[in-house]
């Protein structure tokens, strides 16, 4: 798992150093020496992390992190601040300025590689979200207007934090210093399903190993995408670094520092609400793509998308395929006499009978007006027409009941069924000849079933 790494330093030779560091683990280096210069080149080479000194004559530190985290091309990359050992203030105010990280000079190999790691591991997961829905938005199934940020990068988001931890005081000190935006979650919580956005895991605790929860915390699908913020002895530097491999996505020293507890917890919170509404927003605009909006059913686009594989594998010599090509009696009707948005209802009640009488296998889509598709993989034209039987007459049996003088309204269907047939086939011929049954069904005065193959023409 490589990475482009940004190396921002005045100092020509601590650049020089961390280079050679980066490179020796296969990392590809490119460096800055003024903050202004790190704004461009971020922005014009998008690197997957940058570390960032904060003494810089000029735009020092704190403002070019400040400043990359302002810009929507920049505010993405992860930001390790590089400050002097005692340079508590200095970390402080670097993760206030929105800094995911830092390490301190002179800085530790393992410590620098295994940061770099663990924030280029929470950055691939963010792209890949990224990459994706700009994919859907050149496919046309995201709108352009989706494109903006999902969430405010500058709002302190709240959440629930669990903390697992043995010792007392330090549990105590913990809730004090979260409390304030959090509400914090005792085992207790957990157990009664309240499910935490974050989990403080100690590494100090003497009842349990700290790096087991982490372990299992990141095999369990539900808890897989939960950051950790793991407690750590400085004496135990391996442990650390364990830690950091087996998932957790933060590390904090003992004793803790209330503020920079505060500050880490702000981060791993912002960043996981981001991933979070990426992944919940490419979700509901996958399925925006291929639902009809009125009816819930699949819409016209996906319907084609899956027929046209299925009837060429049929075509191949694969499993038959059976569609019903669906059109409500008299709709307009309804819509003449009760209005669009009765006509609207029956659609819905409609719709709903649907896709409770087709098998799970089945897709049921609307491909338009009052005209549905259902399309049965693994089905014989014989066997489709029973099933498109036993729809029409669960239509027919009940009145459906919206809101009109008397109640209800009787609504019949009438359908056409067709199956694959020889090796020229398309999705456009099979329902070509479910619509001549569909024809004919019309004719015959409606609310029936007719099946049709391409040998028996239209009379
Ligand atoms: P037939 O039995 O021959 O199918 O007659 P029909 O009245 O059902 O068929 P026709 O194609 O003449 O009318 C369909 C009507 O469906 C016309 C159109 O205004 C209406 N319609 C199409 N889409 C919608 C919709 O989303 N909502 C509502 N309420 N009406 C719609
Ligand atoms: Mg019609
Ligand atoms: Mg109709």
């Amino acid at each position: 798992m490589t990475a482009r790494v940004l190396v921002v330093d005045d100092v020509e030779a601590n650049v020089r150093l961390l280079q050679a560091k980066l490179q020796h683990e296969y990392y590809d280096v490119i460096t800055a020496t003024r903050g202004d210069e790190a704004l461009r080149i971020a922005d014009a080479q998008k690197p997957d992390i940058i570390l960032l000194d904060v003494m810089m004559p000029g735009m020092d530190g704190f403002e070019t992190c400040r400043r990359l985290k302002a810009l929507p091309d920049t505010r993405h990359i992860p930001v390790v601040m590089v400050t002097a050992l005692d340079g508590r203030t200095d970390r402080i105010r670097g993760l206030m300025a929105g800094a995911e990280d830092f390490l301190t000079k002179p800085v530790d190999d393992v410590q620098l590689i295994a940061r770099v790691k663990s924030l280029v591991r929470l950055k691939i997961v963010s792209d890949e979200l990224r990459a994706r829905e700009e994919s859907g938005v050149r496919l046309g199934v995201i709108g352009e207007d989706l494109h903006a940020d999902p969430v405010d990068f500058h709002r302190v988001p709240s959440g629930r934090i669990l903390v697992v931890d043995d010792d007392a005081r330090q549990v105590r000190l913990v809730q004090n210093a979260l409390s304030v935006e959090h509400r914090v979650l005792s085992v207790a919580d957990e157990e009664n399903g309240v499910a935490p956005d974050l989990v403080v895991v100690s590494l100090a605790a003497k009842t349990f190993d700290g790096c087991k929860v982490i372990a299992k915390m990141r095999s369990a699908t539900q808890t897989r995408h939960l950051p950790i913020l793991a407690i750590i002895d400085p004496d135990i530097p391996e442990r650390a670094v364990r830690a950091l491999e087996l998932g957790a996505h933060d590390i904090i020293a003992r004793p803790l520092d209330e503020d920079e507890l505060t500050a880490r917890t702000r981060t791993l919170m912002r960043r996981k609400r981001y991933v979070d509404a990426l992944r919940e927003r490419l979700d509901h605009s996958m399925e925006l793509a291929v639902t009809d909006q009125l009816t819930g059913l699949f819409n016209r686009r996906f319907l084609f998308a899956q027929l046209e594989p299925l009837v060429q594998r049929a075509a191949c010599g694969g499993d038959p395929v059976s569609v019903m090509l669906i059109d409500i009696d008299h709709f307009k009707q309804i819509n003449d006499r009760f209005g669009h948005d009765i006509g609207d209802l029956v659609l819905k009640e409609f719709s709903a009978r649907l896709a409770s009488n087709t098998r799970p296998i089945d897709f049921a889509c609307r491909l338009g007006g009052e005209e549905f598709v259902v399309i049965m993989p693994n089905t014989e034209g014989d066997v489709g027409c029973l099933a498109a039987e036993r729809l029409r007459r669960h239509i027919a049996a009940a009145s459906f009941s919206v809101d009109i003088p008397g109640g209800s309204l009787d609504v019949t269907a009438s359908i056409g069924v067709a199956q694959t047939e020889g090796v020229d086939d398309t999705a456009e011929l099979i329902l070509k000849r479910a619509d001549d049954g569909l024809y004919e069904a019309k004719s015959a005065g409606r609310n029936r079933v007719i099946g049709r193959r391409s040998n028996e023409a239209a009379a």
